[in-house]
């Protein structure tokens, strides 16, 4: 398949998981692809790596600027670096809600600001925000991550609502649990990896967590040419969680 022949993407937090996949799978279709990450050591060719940090506005208008300089511009923006947070409104502080917030949506808008000159340009101009089902779904022990989505799918919609007549698409894709590096990292803090990985995936409807390439594969379909009629849109890839209104325990 090679619908992304000669468009160029960026991805943030393209270093791992959902952004890495959504990296490689974007250049398996024919897309010439930068990634933006924190740390892109791993990052290898054919993507190419950007180091920067999206709480650092400086920072990322000039990673944006070198990866449309070295691919010829750009034509689709995945806006995907983000990081986890638990606890109720009590368990965490001003401080923790700032620097979380600074990332997950502040991180988008950065990065957004610096493309959005450069997909003005395009012929085929796309955003995708990687939000989540905490979003809209209410998960409890997830206060302050699910405000962080909940102003990602806003901001999608906003966005969307801004940029239409500019030929610019905005959508989002709303991952259950993803089997990354995160959830692994989560996991492998618990007393029993294991068995809390058992119980993860007999939480899911399907009875097993989603993989890194399913959520690409959205991201891929709503950056893509397929998907042109699409703009102001959450696309769940959640194995069902939402859709069959069930709720991890
Ligand atoms: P991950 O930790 O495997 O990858 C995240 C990447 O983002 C890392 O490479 C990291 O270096 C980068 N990053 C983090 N902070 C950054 C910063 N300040 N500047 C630049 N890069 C930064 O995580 P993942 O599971 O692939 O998550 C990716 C996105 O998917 C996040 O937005 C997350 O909220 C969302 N998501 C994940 C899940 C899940 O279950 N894993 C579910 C729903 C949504």
């Amino acid at each position: 398949m090679s619908d992304f022949a000669g468009l160029r993407a960026l991805v943030t937090g393209g270093a791992s998981g959902i952004g890495r996949a959504t990296a490689d799978l974007l250049a398996a279709r024919g897309a010439q692809v930068a990634v933006l990450d924190l740390d892109p050591s791993a990052v290898d060719k054919p993507l190419l790596a950007y180091r920067a940090d999206v709480t650092d506005d400086t920072s990322v208008r000039t990673a944006v600027a070198q990866a449309a300089e070295a691919l010829g511009g750009l034509d689709v923006l995945v806006n995907n670096a983000g990081i986890g947070a638990r606890g109720t409104v009590e368990d965490n502080d001003d401080e923790e809600w700032r620097r979380v917030f600074d990332v997950n949506v502040l991180g988008m808008v950065r990065a957004a600001r610096a493309a959005l000159p450069h997909l003005r340009r395009s012929r085929h101009a796309a955003i995708v925000n990687t939000c989540s089902i905490a979003a809209t779904a209410g998960l409890p022990q997830r206060a302050l991550y699910s405000a962080t989505k909940g102003a990602v799918y806003s901001l999608t919609l906003a966005m969307a609502a801004d940029h239409v007549r500019e030929g610019i698409r905005v959508n989002c894709v709303n991952p259950g649990t993803v089997d990354t590096p995160w959830v692994g990292r989560l996991l492998d803090a618990a007393p029993d990896p294991a068995a809390e990985r058992a119980a993860l995936e007999a939480r899911q409807p399907t009875g097993r967590l989603v993989s890194p390439a399913e959520v690409a594969g959205a991201i891929a379909y709503l950056a893509g040419p397929l998907s042109g009629a699409t703009t102001g849109t959450a696309l769940a890839v959640d194995g069902g969680m939402q859709g069959l209104r069930l709720r991890p325990a």
